[in-house]
C-alpha cells in the first residue's frame, strides 16, 4: 500500500495505491484536502499504467526515411548532446530552448531550470504554467508582494459568509473541493458564480451572473463603485493595512451599474444585488480561475477583484480574502523553482543580484555565468526557428501542439526547428513531431514533491517500478548535463534533489528550507514558507503583514480596455474555451484511459443561436475565427449566452481558433475570448 496523490489537477487529492501487477486506487481518508473523495479522473488513474501506447524505448527520427526509430538510451542522449553542441557553437547558447510543464514534480522543474542555466547556459526557458495562472501570479505579486494561489487552506471556504467564484467551474474541474461550497451553504453562507456559462458550479450557487466573455474586469469596477457609494469600504483597514486606495476610488467613480450593464451584459439590478450581498457580509472570499485570468487583460482583471477584497478589508482576515484556484497538478510548485523565464528557485527574480549570488553559490558556479531573463512561453514558441530565435527545443511535460494558443502557427514554428526533443510517456501530438523522443516515468512509478493550490507541499510516492526501458526525467537531465560537460552536480535521487532545492530556496519568497520528505509524510503536507526544520509551516499568510517592503497591500488602479478581438460583421460571436469533467488539460493522459468517456470535441451553443443558423443538436457545425476553423458536433444548451459559443480544449482543434494576444504583465494568451462565426 502506498499513499500518494492523484496525477492530475492542483487539488492533488490523496489516494492509496494497492497491488503491483494490477494497480488499484483506494481512498486515503486521512488526507485532509479531499478526505477520501476523488473525481472520476482520480478513481480511474490506474488506467494510465500498462497502456499499449506507452513509450518504452527512446526514438530518433531517421533522416533518410523520416521515421522515428528505436535506439538505445546512450544513442538518443548522444544525438541530443551532439546536436545541441553544434547548434550552440554556430548560434550561441540561446540557440537551445527548454519548455517545461506545470505537471512536473518540484524536483524535475528545479533540475530542468538548472539544466538550462548551468549546463546549457541558455536564457530561453519557460513552461506551460504561463498559460495557467500567470495573470493571478502577476496581480498577487503586485498587490501582496507574494504569489501563493490560496493564501489559506481550502477548507477555510466553509467558514466564509460569501464566496465569489469568478471564472471557475470548481464542481467540474475539481469536484472534491465543491463540498466546501455545500458546507458553506449548509451553514447559511452564500455562493456567487460569475461565468458566461451556467455550469455545474452555478447549480450550487445562490447568485449567478453571466457576463459577456472578457468583461469580469468592468464587473469588479462596478461592484467597487457600488460598495464605495454605499459606504461599505472598510476605511480603518484601508488606512492601516494598504496603500493606493485613493487612485482606485477615483478610477471606479465612473463605473455606475448601467454603464457596467452596457459593457458586460449583466443587469444593473444583478450587480446591485451582488454589491449588497458583499456589503452586508462579515467575511467574503473572492476566488478567480482561468475564466477571469486567461485574457490579454487577465492581470488587470485579477487586480480589480483583489481591489474589491481589499476594500472590504478581507485579505489577511480569518476565513476571508482573495485566492486563485490554480489548475495544473503542480501549477503552484512549478512556478516557484526556476522553470519560468524570469525566475530562479525560491521564487527569486533572475535579475536580482542577491538572488543570483545565492543560487549560483548552491550550484557552485559564478553568478555572472547565469544567463538573464528569457522569453515568456508564447514569445518563446513564436520565435522558434526564426533568424533570432532558438533552433532547438527540449520539451518536458507539455503537449504544446494541443495546448498552445493559435496552435496552427505554433505547430509551424515547431516544424521550423533544427531539433525538437520531447520527453513524455506516450507519443503525444507534440512528441509525434519530434526528432528525438525520450520515454519517461509517470506518477505511480516515481517519487517527488508537488505543491498544491493551497501552497501545501505533498509527496508523490513511487508505488510500482517503471516499465523496462523507461527513465525518470531526472536521469534524462543528468545524462544530458554530463554529456554537455557540466561540472555542476545533477543528482538523480529525488530526495537528494529536493534537499538541494530546499537550500536553493532558503531565504526566497517560496522558502522550502525547513521541509523534508519525512516531515511531509508525518504532517500530510507542509505549507510554505517553512524556513527552518522547527518552523510549523504557514497555512495562512498576511495575518499581520503583507510580503511587501512596508508590509502593506497595494491597491492598483486598472482600466477596462476589453478583449483584443471584438465581434464584428464577419465574426459576430464570442468564442470561449474550457474543460469537461472527464478530461484533463491536453488529454494526452486522460484520452487514453478507457474508463473515462472520450466524447471528442464539441461546440456548445444556445438554442436561439442554433435556430438562427439552422443547427441541430448532435449534428456538425463549423466554428471559424481569424486563425482557423473547427468542425464538430453541436451541443445545443440553454445554459450559455446566446452570443457565445464554447469549445473544450482537450482535443486538437480548440486552440487552432484561440487568440495569442498576450497580457503585457504576465505573458498570458487570451485563451478565453476571441471573435468567432458559426455555421452549419
Ligand atoms: S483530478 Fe483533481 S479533483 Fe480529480 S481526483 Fe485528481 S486531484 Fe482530485
Amino acid at each position: 500500500m502506498t499513499d500518494t496523490h492523484c496525477p492530475y489537477c492542483s487539488l492533488q487529492c490523496g489516494m492509496t495505491l494497492t497491488g503491483r501487477r494490477t494497480l488499484e486506487v483506494q481512498a486515503w481518508p486521512e488526507f485532509p484536502v479531499n478526505e477520501g473523495g476523488l473525481c472520476r479522473k482520480g478513481w480511474t488513474a490506474a488506467g494510465l499504467r500498462g497502456h499499449r501506447e506507452r513509450l518504452t524505448t527512446p526514438l530518433v527520427r531517421d533522416r533518410a526515411t523520416g521515421e522515428l526509430t528505436a535506439v538505445s538510451w546512450d544513442t538518443a542522449l548522444d544525438v541530443v548532446a551532439s546536436r545541441v553542441r553544434d547548434l550552440q557553437a554556430g548560434h550561441g547558447p540561446d540557440a537551445v530552448a527548454v519548455f517545461g510543464g506545470g505537471g512536473l514534480t518540484n524536483e524535475k522543474a528545479y533540475l530542468l531550470g538548472k539544466l538550462a542555466r548551468v549546463a546549457l547556459g541558455t536564457s530561453q526557458i519557460d513552461y506551460n504554467g504561463r498559460w495557467c495562472m500567470s495573470s493571478a501570479a502577476s496581480a498577487s505579486n503586485r498587490a501582496f508582494g507574494i504569489d501563493r494561489g490560496l493564501p489559506f487552506p481550502l477548507a477555510d471556504l466553509e467558514q466564509t459568509d460569501v464566496c465569489v467564484l469568478v471564472g471557475s467551474n470548481l464542481a467540474e474541474t475539481m469536484p472534491p473541493a465543491a463540498r466546501h461550497l455545500d458546507r458553506l451553504r449548509e451553514r447559511g453562507g452564500t455562493v456567487v458564480v460569475i461565468d458566461p456559462r451556467r455550469t455545474a458550479t452555478a447549480d450550487r450557487a445562490d447568485l449567478v451572473l453571466q457576463p459577456v466573455p472578457g468583461t469580469d474586469l468592468p464587473l469588479a469596477l462596478g461592484v467597487l463603485h457600488l460598495l464605495d457609494a454605499a459606504g461599505a469600504v472598510d476605511e480603518e483597514y484601508v488606512a492601516a493595512r494598504t496603500t493606493g486606495f485613493d487612485d482606485v476610488r477615483r478610477s471606479v467613480a465612473s463605473w455606475w451599474p448601467e454603464r457596467v450593464e452596457r459593457v458586460s451584459g449583466v443587469a444593473a439590478e444583478e450587480l446591485r444585488a451582488l454589491a449588497a450581498l458583499l456589503a452586508g457580509a462579515g467575511t467574503v472570499t473572492v476566488l478567480t480561475a482561468r475564466g477571469a485570468e486567461q485574457h490579454s487583460q487577465g492581470t488587470a482583471t485579477v487586480q480589480a477583484w483583489i481591489n474589491v477584497a481589499l476594500a472590504l478589508g478581507m485579505c489577511g482576515r480569518p476565513h476571508a480574502g482573495y485566492g486563485c484556484l490554480t489548475g495544473q497538478g503542480n501549477g503552484q510548485g512549478g512556478r516557484e523553482h526556476g522553470q519560468k523565464a524570469d525566475q530562479l528557485p525560491g521564487y527569486r527574480m533572475i535579475d536580482d543580484p542577491a538572488a543570483r549570488e545565492h543560487v549560483a553559490g548552491v550550484w557552485g558556479v559564478p553568478p555572472a555565468s547565469l544567463p538573464g531573463r528569457g522569453r515568456s512561453a508564447h514569445e518563446l514558441l513564436d520565435a522558434l526557428g526564426t533568424e533570432a530565435g532558438p533552433k532547438a527545443l527540449l520539451v518536458h511535460g507539455s503537449n504544446i501542439v494541443v495546448s498552445a494558443p493559435n496552435a496552427t502557427h505554433v505547430t509551424e514554428r515547431l516544424a521550423a526547428l533544427d531539433l525538437l526533443v520531447v520527453a513524455d510517456i506516450v507519443l503525444s501530438e507534440t512528441a509525434a513531431m519530434a526528432d528525438v523522443v525520450l520515454p519517461v516515468t509517470q506518477w505511480a512509478e516515481e517519487t517527488g514533491t508537488m505543491t498544491n493550490l493551497e501552497g501545501r507541499v505533498v509527496l508523490r510516492q513511487q508505488a510500482v517500478p517503471p516499465p523496462a526501458g523507461v527513465r525518470s526525467d531526472l536521469d534524462v537531465i543528468a545524462g544530458l548535463a554530463s554529456r554537455l560537460g557540466s561540472t555542476a552536480a545533477f543528482p538523480t535521487d529525488p530526495e537528494e534533489v529536493f534537499a538541494e532545492l530546499a537550500r536553493a530556496s532558503a531565504g526566497g519568497r517560496a522558502d522550502y528550507a525547513g521541509i523534508t520528505y519525512d516531515r511531509i509524510r508525518a504532517e500530510h503536507g507542509v505549507f510554505w514558507p517553512c524556513p527552518t526544520p522547527d518552523h510549523p509551516g504557514t497555512p495562512r499568510l498576511f495575518a499581520d503583514a503583507f510580503a511587501t517592503a512596508d508590509g502593506r497591500a497595494r491597491f492598483v488602479a486598472v482600466e477596462h480596455v476589453g478583449a483584443a478581438e471584438q465581434p464584428d460583421g464577419a465574426y459576430p460571436l464570442h468564442l470561449t474555451t474550457g474543460r469537461v469533467l472527464a478530461q484533463y488539460q491536453s488529454g494526452a493522459q486522460t484520452r487514453r484511459v478507457r474508463a473515462l468517456p472520450d466524447d471528442g470535441v464539441f461546440v456548445e451553443l444556445h438554442p436561439m443561436l442554433a435556430a438562427r443558423i439552422g443547427a441541430r443538436d448532435g449534428e456538425p457545425v463549423v466554428v471559424t475565427t481569424r486563425r482557423g476553423e473547427l468542425r464538430a458536433p453541436a451541443r445545443v444548451v440553454a445554459t450559455i449566452r446566446p452570443d457565445t459559443v464554447f469549445v473544450p480544449f482537450h482535443w486538437v482543434g480548440a486552440n487552432r481558433l484561440t487568440n495569442d494576444a498576450l497580457d503585457p504583465s504576465s505573458g498570458m494568451p487570451e485563451f478565453k475570448v476571441c471573435a468567432a462565426a458559426v455555421r452549419t
